[in-house]
């Protein structure tokens, strides 16, 4: 896959064709974002979405599983959450459910990725286009990293110290499927950070998994 790291601005704009919301796109998932499906799908248990087949884990690069939108085969690869609409013109116009708030932060932040060197502390913005022919990319409006991070702010911090979490549980151990049902099964009753704060204390102070 082609990427560019983006220093401060890029070139983009979204017009909805639904490209990135069919077909072979992963869309990974935080922890931050299985609490927002929780809330959107108004259950208290993470471990409802994996039962419901909406959520499964994938493994990435580094070894470790994370939590993917199952998208449905049939008629054709598409996302559950996606909405296709025809307007006046019967020209199909896509929409998620989700939109905005409870959306996957890698949804909100496309066709911004984000690498995070959790040794270093440090991340990177990189520049991916969200489908091979997504024609927002052709786009001449500018967008700003400043932008998306000052709206996006909470949701940065906590994918930050979701990938912490991992890396202090790779770091400890082999991942096994009880880890990731031990990391990714939670209650969401109660406020996100304390859910997040209990994860890292259980997971990053200890290094016991
Ligand atoms: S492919 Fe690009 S233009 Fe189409 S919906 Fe996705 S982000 Fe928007
Ligand atoms: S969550 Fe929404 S934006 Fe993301 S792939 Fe699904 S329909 Fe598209």
């Amino acid at each position: 896959m082609d990427v560019t790291i983006i220093k401060d601005q890029y070139f983009f704009s979204c017009m909805m064709c639904g490209e990135c919301c069919t077909g072979k796109t992963d869309i990974y998932l935080n922890l931050y974002d299985l609490y927002k499906l929780c809330n959107y799908l108004k259950v208290d248990y993470t471990g409802d979405l994996f039962e419901r087949g909406l959520v499964k884990p994938a493994i990435i690069e580094n070894g470790s599983w994370i939590p993917r939108i199952q998208f449905r085969k049939k008629p054709f690869s598409f996302c559950p959450f996606l909405i296709n609409n025809m307007d006046e013109n019967f020209k199909l116009e896509c929409y998620c459910r989700l939109h905005s708030y409870f959306k996957p932060l890698a949804c909100r932040m496309a066709p911004v990725g984000r690498i995070i060197d959790c040794s270093a502390e440090e991340t990177r913005y990189v520049l991916i286009s969200p489908a091979a022919e997504c024609p927002g990319m052709k786009s001449l409006d500018l967008c700003k990293i400043a932008d998306l991070e000052n709206e996006l702010k909470h949701e940065l911090e906590y994918d930050y110290r979701f990938f912490m979490i991992l890396d202090a549980i790779i770091n400890a151990t082999e991942w096994t499927e009880k880890v990731t049902e031990k990391l990714y099964y939670f209650s969401t009753a109660g406020s996100f950070i304390t859910i997040l704060e209990k994860l890292e204390n259980q997971y990053r102070a200890s290094s016991v998994v």
